[in-house]
């Protein structure tokens, strides 16, 4: 298991953030925050995918306004999304949600911030200050820009701390990856609290997945990260959670659903239908919720090696495969019953 960072814990809602908690998936929800129905139903969708908190925009007095119905049936705890006006941050409180986060990029006056501290105070909520490279831009050219968005959080901090407020989570996120692992290696040794990560506009979900990846990826192997969120160019935003989850798996920092081993097949594979069976397998699979491996390889090189080491796994050859299960040979099928054969022993495991 990996070491991680001890932080300090949140609780957000019904959910712990930092200490030796899970690290937690998030999302947010890409629904016109005015219509509480539509929101509601993305939530709820999201929430049956894994998601464990969701983050919502809240862009005017309306959308503020859907989140005291929106809070009363959501059934994963709710972050109110804020820029530019503390007004908004103050009235998504009133209506209930478990967590603000807002912007010192765009909210930098002190009596604004100290007036969405007095109200988190009042109903112990925790307050995520979340610096995005993007809105740092009139420093950008003034040297190095982690540095920069780690300063501008430290400063934000350092406010909170002076009000005596200490119910806090930081998030630093770029769309440069590098940025984002320096920005957050740099802060993760400055202070206590949690850390929310994320590499921030990581593109369509192919490319966005492996930015992601290779951002938390490397963020979360060092030890650092409590929450994430994979943001990807999708109107589904369960392919977050989705990826979120295969990032945390890899890393044997989470379990969910089954995981599929499937080599990439080369000039020795002689089964037909290789990938079809593959991908009918991994469509089965991302039914289950038993964190179990199952291997699909294509020849004798590596075949009989990966399905023995697998919950169940199929070592095709020609015409003829090997089915295994937890390490043992069970039989000898024929090509036609591949899929069929592995189903039936992954159904009965
Ligand atoms: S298991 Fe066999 S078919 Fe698959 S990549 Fe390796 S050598 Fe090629």
């Amino acid at each position: 298991m990996l070491k991680r960072r001890a932080s300090r814990p949140i609780q957000v809602g019904s959910v712990t953030v930092g200490g030796a908690g899970n690290v937690i998936v998030q999302s947010m929800t890409k629904t016109n925050t005015r219509n509480a129905k539509a929101t509601l139903d993305q939530i709820t969708q999201l929430a049956d995918a894994g998601c464990e908190i969701i983050r919502i925009a809240v862009p005017d007095a309306e959308a503020a306004g859907a989140l005291a119905e929106i809070k009363r049936n959501a059934p994963i705890p709710i972050i109110a999304d804020i820029h530019f006006d503390h007004r908004l941050a103050i009235s998504s409180m009133e209506n209930g949600v478990d967590q603000v986060r807002f912007n010192p990029g765009n909210i930098q006056n002190a009596d604004h911030v100290a007036s969405i501290v007095r109200t988190a105070k009042e109903r112990s909520i925790p307050l995520r200050i979340g610096v995005n490279a993007g809105s740092l831009a009139h420093e950008r050219d003034e040297g190095d820009l982690a540095s920069k968005m780690s300063e501008a959080a430290l400063k934000q901090i350092q406010l909170l701390e002076s009000m005596d407020f200490d119910l806090i989570e930081v998030s630093l996120k770029a769309s440069d990856v590098i940025i984002t692992i320096e920005a957050n290696k740099a802060i993760a040794e400055k202070m206590p609290y949690p850390l929310h990560i994320g590499v921030t506009e990581a593109g369509l979900p192919k490319a966005g997945s492996i930015r992601s990846a290779v951002g938390l990826g490397t963020l979360l192997y060092l030890g650092i990260g409590d929450t994430i969120r994979v943001s990807l160019t999708t109107p589904d935003p369960r392919e977050e959670v989705l990826a979120g989850y295969e990032i945390l798996k890899s890393l044997e920092l989470r379990e969910r659903g089954p995981r599929l081993v499937s080599c990439p097949t080369c000039g020795r594979c002689e089964a037909r239908g290789f990938y079809e069976i593959a991908n009918t397998v991994e469509e089965q699979l991302s039914k289950m919720e038993t964190p179990i491996t199952v291997a699909v390889m294509g020849c004798v090189v590596n075949g009989p090696g990966e399905a023995k080491d697998a919950d169940v796994g199929l070592a095709c050859g020609k015409g003829k495969g090997v089915i295994f299960k937890k390490g043992e040979k069970v039989r000898t099928v024929e090509e036609p019953d591949f899929l069929a054969a592995l189903m039936k022993e992954v159904n009965t495991l």
